[in-house]
């Protein structure tokens, strides 16, 4: 999968996500991340890529073709010119390409949240673009133009979209097939399944006085599975209880869910 990501700052995305997992799959060449410095498209002599914005108010705005240019490097294609540009492109036509172009995600915290349903659906695509903003955001005409997702990583303000992206990018390559090995499977991981991961133990059996629960050194398969899924239910119960909304359980793990709410309700009482 290759994913491209137009940015002011691609050292700090390159290094960012050049390492352990990603590093690897890049390596093997099962995901590529080509970064794109929009200063590169500026026609600017001293390569400014933002301005005021119009309307007054705090801050400086991205301009719009510095990003149009930089996108247009990237997708090999070229924007439609607008209504005083008229190049001949119908609406339609416009719409085709559209509707096969690759998806372009624009980092924003006004956007959707992002979760891990959609880093499976965003892994199904061969190809995604990125577009980082930065100071108070991006010129709109550009965004209207191009993009396709607007996606938030959470309801908190960051300085540029290079952390939001590559948040997505992890998340989003780890669902790509033959990322993570099969010792690192996924499977089993927070939100997969809708619940949060049970906890995990590893080496020492008893470490400053305390031991690892008994039923994970039984070698019962169906035990661990038992005692996991209802640690995972009670952790998803204290810490997101929202989830549980929309979560699927076998007839057991329904009966556990259930007595435990009951057993929270009357400790409340
Ligand atoms: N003025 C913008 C607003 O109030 O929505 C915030 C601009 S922010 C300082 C600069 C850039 O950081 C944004 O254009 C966006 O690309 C990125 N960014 C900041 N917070 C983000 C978040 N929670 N999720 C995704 N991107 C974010």
């Amino acid at each position: 999968m290759k994913f491209h990501v137009m940015t002011l700052f691609p050292e700090m995305v390159e290094q960012g996500l050049h390492t352990s997992i990603l590093g690897r799959a890049m390596d093997a060449g099962i995901i590529s991340v080509n970064t794109v410095n929009i200063r590169d498209y500026s026609e600017d002599k001293h390569r400014h890529v933002d301005d005021y914005p119009y309307g007054g108010g705090a801050g400086m705005v991205m301009a719009a073709e510095p990003i149009a240019k930089c996108y247009e490097a990237i997708t090999g294609t070229s924007l439609p010119a607008g209504e005083n540009g008229g190049d001949g492109v119908s609406e339609n036509e416009a719409q085709a390409v559209a509707s096969k172009r690759t998806r372009v995600v624009y980092l924003t915290p006004w956007g959707r949240v992002f979760n891990q349903d959609m880093a499976k659906e965003f892994a199904a695509e061969e190809e995604l673009i990125f577009l980082c903003g930065h100071y108070e955001g991006v010129d709109e005409r550009i965004l209207e133009e191009i993009v396709t997702d607007y996606v938030s990583i959470g309801d908190y303000v960051l300085s540029g979209g290079e952390l939001p992206a590559m948040v997505m990018i992890d998340a989003i390559a780890r669902m790509v097939p033959g990322v993570l090995t099969n010792e690192e499977s996924g499977e089993t991981e927070s939100f997969m399944n809708g619940l949060l991961e049970y906890p995990q133990y590893t080496r020492p059996e008893t470490w400053n006085g305390k031991a690892v629960p008994e039923v994970l050194l039984s070698g019962h398969h169906a035990k661990i599975a038992e005692w996991r899924m209802q640690r995972s239910i009670d952790r998803t119960v204290q810490y997101r209880p929202e989830l549980m909304d929309g979560v699927e359980l076998d007839k057991k793990s329904a009966k556990y869910y259930k007595e435990l709410l009951a057993s929270r309700k009357k400790e409340e009482e």
